[in-house]
Formats: structure tokens, C-alpha cells, sequence
């Protein structure tokens, strides 16, 4: 069965036979057919389904893919957010708070959290949805995150390597060696990427060796790289991500301009490079100064926009609130904005089926209650998702 949407208001496709950029067309329809799109174009010359969907002029635009977030996971630090907004002392453990409750938790407590969010993320227009393991840190609880992962997304990413748990402070060698032994074969099954936190200037990530080192277990393993890099302070990750191939390098907070040459570099062969992915909730949630965005657009690299939801350091599942700060404070136009949020995403997670309207491509669409995409960062806060469809079907 076709379904014809049509009196579209505006129609973002990030397809180039539509125009650089967005790809946006005026007074626009879609045919969806067999959970694909099948035409798009001006809706006056619109072929005919067998289903027609009148969308009352509002503006159509790809699911957002948020290529980064660690959804799976128990427990709460809304107190720990608290105290870092006030500056009020605090004395929680962090991260360790999360990985101690997720490792406690029961396999139905994590699901029921992570089919939740999920569920959260598409009512809010994210038809894509990349999760990392990351809160167990052994080898039952790594494993346990991913398959609950995997019931979720394709994209799942195994992240043993987060940080050194508390039982490892004095033995980081033997906790590297868990991570690409016991715990990656534990793990691969379940996971297409592998990552790692590479952070020398935080004790308990990972300094460029022992980064390496688990990237290239992941890659020997099956596993594709991605890399948290240069979040907190300059450091190797963007030149490590680069060098193994990752999709992704995310972040990108402290650059370098030999990162930013490297990353720019990696574009130049015609194969896929890597992408810049920024994760600005993180800053706002850290009161952080936000990644330069526009030195990475001026020198061409593709960059991506996330959410990094997460309890810690940023607890945002909205594409649509990235997208607004990525305008607000990072000073893209909305239209670039828009473009990493989708067609970036997609970029960021090696997908040519999600991200864009083409025809052939996935039919996951969003439909704003708003005339066109400006809306996205021009009414901040405001719920504009009026419906979602994924492979074709409204959810
Ligand atoms: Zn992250």
C-alpha cells in the first residue's frame, strides 16, 4: 500500500537533487511505500497512492538520528546536578553512583528504563537511536546493558572502557586486559561499535595507549570504532580516532588545530571519514564552554549533533533542545543545525538508509507543528513534534 503526505508546508529531504543543504522544497509531498520513500517533490505534481495524508501545510523533516547516548543504565543523579548548579559541596560518587546502581539492578528495572527513554526519544522525533554499555564495567553487567541495548537498536556500542572502576585504581593494565579479553568476547556478539574514553587528563579514563588498545581488540573483534575524545582538555583522542578509522570522534571540545587538520584530512580520499560529533547539552547540563563549531564547519568537517543522554552529565533526551543550543551558542545557522541532527547523525553512525529523504531511504519522518525548521531553535522549550513515523508507519 502507497500513502501519499501531502500539503506539506515545508519539506526537509538533505537531498542534493532537491539543493545543497537541507535539500528543502516548498509546498511539498511524499510518497511512502513499503516502509521507504518512494517520491518526493512539489506536492502539485505528486503522483497518486493509494492513501492520501493531508499534513495541513506543516513542515516535514528526517527522524533525528541521535548517533550518541548511554540510555540503559539505573539509579538517578538529579542530586549531584543540583549541587554543581548551586556550587554547593558534593560528595556523591559520580559515575560510580550510576555503575554501582546499574550492576544492582535487575535485568527487567534496566530494560523497563531503557524502553522508557527510548520510547521518550520518539515521541520527540528520534526515529535513530545509538546506546553504549558503559555502567557495568564487568563482565555480567557489560553484557547485560548490551543485549537490553540490542532489543532497542541496531546501534549498540560496547564501552567496557568508560572509566577504571574503583577495583582497578591500582591495576590499570589488568582492567584494559578485562575489557579486550573476557569482556569484549562477552560483549561483541551484541554490539557493532566499540569505544572508549580517551581522557588523559581524568584519572580514571584512558590515556592514548591504552585507548588504542581497546579500539584496535574491538576492530580485531568485528566491532566498528568510535571514540569520546577531547571533552575536558586537549588530548589525543581526535588524532587516535582519525588514525584507527572511526566513524566518529565525540565531543571535540578542546581542539587542537592539528585535530582540527586531522579530521578535515580524513575526508579528503573520498572515503568516509570522521565525523565531529558535538554533545552542547553536556556543556549546558556542566556549565562548560560549548565546542567552537564553526572552526570545524569552516575548515569542512561533517559534524554531528547528540544528546549524550546520560545521567550524569547531561540528562536531555531532545534533539530539538540540542538543536536550539547548537544555534543559540554555538552558532550555527539552524539550517546546519538541522543537517547534523539528521543527514550528520547518519554520517556519525556509517547509515546511507537513515538521516535523509531520499527516495530508497527509510521512511522515518517528523512533522512539526511549525511552518518550516527554523522553528526548531526559534521557539526553544516547546514540545513542535506533532507526529513521527518510522519505516513508514505513524507511531
Ligand atoms: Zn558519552
Amino acid at each position: 500500500m502507497s500513502v501519499l503526505l501531502t500539503n506539506i508546508g515545508e519539506l526537509v529531504t538533505n537531498d542534493p537533487e532537491h539543493g545543497a543543504g537541507l535539500g528543502v522544497v516548498p509546498r511539498a509531498a511524499v510518497v511512502v511505500e513499503a516502509g521507504r520513500i518512494a517520491w518526493t517533490g512539489p506536492a502539485t505534481r505528486a503522483p497518486a497512492a493509494d492513501v492520501a495524508v493531508d499534513l495541513g501545510g506543516r513542515c516535514v523533516l528526517p527522524g533525528f538520528v541521535d548517533s550518541h547516548s548511554h540510555t540503559v543504565f539505573a539509579g538517578d543523579r538529579a542530586a549531584e546536578f543540583a549541587a554543581r548548579m548551586t556550587g554547593e559541596p558534593y560528595t556523591g560518587g559520580g559515575i560510580a553512583t550510576t555503575v554501582a546502581a546499574t550492576r544492582a539492578a535487575g535485568e527487567e528495572t534496566l530494560r523497563a528504563r531503557g524502553q522508557a527513554l527510548v520510547r521518550e526519544m520518539l515521541g520527540q522525533g528520534t526515529t535513530t537511536v545509538e546506546i553504549k554499555s558503559g555502567y557495568g564495567q564487568d563482565v555480567a553487567t557489560e553484557a547485560r546493558m548490551l543485549r537490553i541495548a540490542r532489543e532497542l537498536t541496531p546501534e549498540t556500542t560496547f564501552l567496557g572502557a568508560h572509566t577504571v572502576p574503583a577495583e582497578y585504581a591500582d591495576d590499570r593494565a589488568g582492567y584494559v586486559e578485562l575489557v579486550t579479553g573476557p569482556m569484549l568476547a562477552a560483549c561483541a556478539p551484541h554490539a557493532r561499535w566499540i569505544d572508549v574514553f580517551c581522557e588523559p587528563a581524568a584519572t580514571t579514563a584512558f590515556d592514548e595507549d591504552e585507548a588504542r588498545t581497546v579500539l584496535l581488540a574491538g576492530m580485531r573483534a568485528g566491532l566498528l570504532a568510535r571514540v569520546h575524545g577531547n571533552q575536558l582538555a586537549p588530548g589525543p583522542g581526535v588524532r587516535l580516532a582519525v588514525e584507527v578509522g572511526a566513524a566518529s570522534v565525540d565531543h571535540c571540545t578542546h581542539l587542537s588545530d592539528a585535530d582540527v587538520d586531522a579530521l578535515a584530512g580524513s575526508w579528503t580520499e573520498g572515503a568516509a571519514g570522521t565525523v565531529a560529533t558535538l554533545l552542547p547539552a553536556v556543556e549546558f547540563s556542566t556549565r562548560s564552554p560549548y565546542p567552537d563549531a564553526r572552526r570545524l564547519l569552516a575548515a569542512g568537517v561533517p559534524v554531528a549533533l547528540a544528546t549524550d543522554c546520560n545521567p550524569g552529565s547531561g540528562y536531555s533526551s531532545s534533539m530539538s533542545f540540542v538543536v536550539a543550543l547548537a544555534v543559540r551558542e554555538m552558532r550555527m545557522s539552524p539550517a546546519e543545525a538541522v543537517w547534523s541532527a539528521t543527514a550528520g547523525g547518519a554520517a556519525a553512525l556509517r547509515r546511507d538508509d537513515v538521516g535523509d529523504l531520499r527516495v530508497g531511504a527509510r521512511a522515518d519522518l517528523t512533522v512539526l507543528d511549525a511552518p518550516n525548521h527554523l522553528y526548531l531553535a526559534y521557539r526553544p522549550g516547546v514540545p513542535l513534534v506533532h507526529e513521527v513515523w518510522k519505516d513508514g508507519a505513524q507511531v
